[in-house]
């Protein structure tokens, strides 16, 4: 017979990381972008008082435990306030991705049953626009000052998120409950139908963070100063916000001011030593700081996901500034990231070159996430690092369901990804492409991130696409887009001939077509779809 354990038991909330980053690292400093312009920078202690006061002034709007509020913000102190503030006293917090289409907007505010929603001055328009669609909706608040209030015309119930809380008490007692209840709630980006949303509950939130502070993962510590360019709006910022106050890490939050630039700046005046964000945000700073010959004075390491993280650039992070690359994998129904590169010292001593090929694959399960990859049957297939199919995944922050949704997206207790990927013998896996996405010609597969990956290794390729078109013959064939760097004048057929000796003949594109630039979506990725819509016809 089991014997019970004789330990307290405690649950695990959200609350209780920021009273202990409030006591524990009192001083440490959140530095945080306004939307207006200027810095702002606080304490943990600072960001607890005021994230007291807010959960004294929800509850002053007549919201209660289980309550919904959304917020359509950039990654700033009032957002992160928020976080603390909602999910504290047991209400929800539903992030909401201000790129969604506004009809989808207005789909998952309903759908999760916003009663109140916090705002960015920047999406008032946006805000003007739907708020007539969001009858739940009783109050608009603006995550900002008196001084720079949007007039937002036709909207009843708008109020100045600082004047709310300058009226409440800042002595709020966190309740306890179950560590299994909703904390916060984030919906897909909907490109297949609508959104779905993706419950996260407190005790998964908590655990993700601790085991994202590891080593082996972000390695966090009062030492480190994390930018989290992962926008809150989506997945959490990847639950930086929750692991930097239980670690002690100064928090930097950059606002609306995402260009390289912008960001280059700030991490050298902040002194920020680790960074997270899709592919698409490192390739611009890269550009930025390359074209005025820049250095990182205190960059050690950058987190990538969302994304394939191409090789070429992981190389140019690494060898050139000196720059270790983190890549994970992850997504909306995963809580944040799942699996990551990490390096044994053996991988460590490999030649540059695999070292960035390993680097390029998305790592290994991060303790508490079990993965798998299936055939089309369901059989589990070998961790040869060659037999690929449907990702699979199951643990303790993996959603079992999605919010009000009718069937179970599980198959066996697991939650199938979409992503097609291997696992080797050391168990680092490799996503070869989304489901969606790969390119069938001629019964076979060819993966459009390896074809991406190969254009990007090419000195005068700024980024780079590839969908499957159909074809007559070989039912799809590979279409490249290619975005050149400024000022590079290459053409098709070097391109071609330089994808030559870098993958098979036969997967290399039928044709490539020169972009300005790539549509991105609301998460900084490449729009396929868009792509397909304009370029998916037929060859011929
Ligand atoms: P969406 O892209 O539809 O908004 P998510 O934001 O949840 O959805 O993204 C999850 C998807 O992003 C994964 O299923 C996978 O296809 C892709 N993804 C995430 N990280 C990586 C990565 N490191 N490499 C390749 N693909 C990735």
């Amino acid at each position: 017979m089991l014997k019970p354990g004789l330990m307290m038991d405690r649950p695990l909330l959200l609350s209780g990381i920021l009273e202990h980053a409030a006591t524990q690292f009192g001083g440490q400093e959140v530095v945080s972008r306004e939307t207006h312009g200027p810095l702002f920078r606080y304490t943990y202690a600072d960001c607890a008082k005021r994230s007291r006061q807010l959960a004294n002034a929800l509850h002053g709007l007549n919201l209660k435990e289980g309550s919904v509020v959304g917020s359509i913000a950039w990654n700033n102190h009032r957002h992160l306030e928020a976080y603390y503030a909602v999910s504290g006293s047991g209400m929800v917090m539903h992030t909401c991705n201000p790129r969604l289409h506004p009809q989808q907007l207005i789909y998952i505010i309903n759908h999760a049953e916003d009663e109140v929603v916090l705002f960015d001055i920047t999406f008032a328009p946006l805000v003007k626009g739907i708020a007539a669609h969001c009858p739940k909706v009783r109050a608009w608040v603006c995550l900002t000052e008196r001084a720079h209030m949007p007039e937002i015309e036709g909207v009843a119930h708008v109020l100045c998120y600082d004047e709310l809380i300058a009226a409440a008490s800042d002595v709020f007692e966190w309740p306890d409950f179950d560590e299994r209840s909703a904390a916060a709630i984030c919906y897909t980006s909907g490109t297949t139908g609508n959104p779905k949303g993706a419950m996260y509950s407190h005790r998964a939130i908590v655990i993700n963070a601790l085991s994202g502070c590891l080593p082996s993962v972000l390695n966090l510590s009062p030492e480190q100063a994390i930018l989290p360019v992962v926008p809150m709006f989506h997945i959490n910022a990847w639950c930086i916000p929750y692991a930097a106050p239980i670690a002690g890490a100064k928090l930097v939050l950059p606002g609306p001011k995402l260009d390289g630039a912008s960001l280059y700046e700030l991490m050298e005046s902040e002194k920020v030593t680790i960074s997270a964000g899709v592919p698409t945000i490192w390739m611009a700073l890269i550009q930025h700081v390359e074209q005025n010959k820049l250095r990182f004075s205190t960059m050690k390491c950058t987190a990538v996901g969302g994304s394939a993280m191409p090789t070429a650039l992981i190389a140019k992070f690494n060898d050139d500034f000196g720059v270790e690359v983190r890549h994970g994998w992850g997504m909306t129904e995963t809580t944040a990231v799942a699996t990551m590169s990490s390096m044994t010292p053996n991988e460590r001593a490999m030649s540059s070159a695999d070292r960035h090929a390993l680097v390029g694959k998305q790592g290994r399960s991060v303790f508490g996430v079990d993965i798998k990859v299936v055939d089309e049957a369901g059989h589990t297939l070998p961790r040869d690092g060659s037999s690929q199919g449907e990702l699979m995944v199951r643990g303790q922050w993996i959603i079992s369901g999605y919010y009000k949704g009718e069937q179970s997206p599980l198959v066996n207790g697991w939650f199938p990804t979409g992503d097609i990927a291997t696992i080797d013998a050391q168990g680092v896996m490799q996503i070869r492409d989304r489901t969606k996405d790969v390119i069938k010609t001629g019964g076979e597969w060819i993966s459009s991130i390896d074809l991406e990956n190969a254009a990007i290794a090419h000195p005068a390729v700024a980024m780079a696409a590839v969908i499957g078109v159909k074809h007559p013959k070989w039912d799809e064939r590979p279409l490249m887009f290619v975005v050149r760097k400024p000022g590079q004048t290459v053409e098709k057929e070097e391109i071609l001939s330089f994808l030559e000796g870098r993958v098979a003949k036969w997967w290399v594109p039928d044709d490539v077509i020169f972009l300005e630039s790539l549509p991105v979506g609301g998460t900084g990725k490449v729009q396929k779809a868009d792509l397909r819509k304009t370029y998916g016809g037929v060859f011929s």
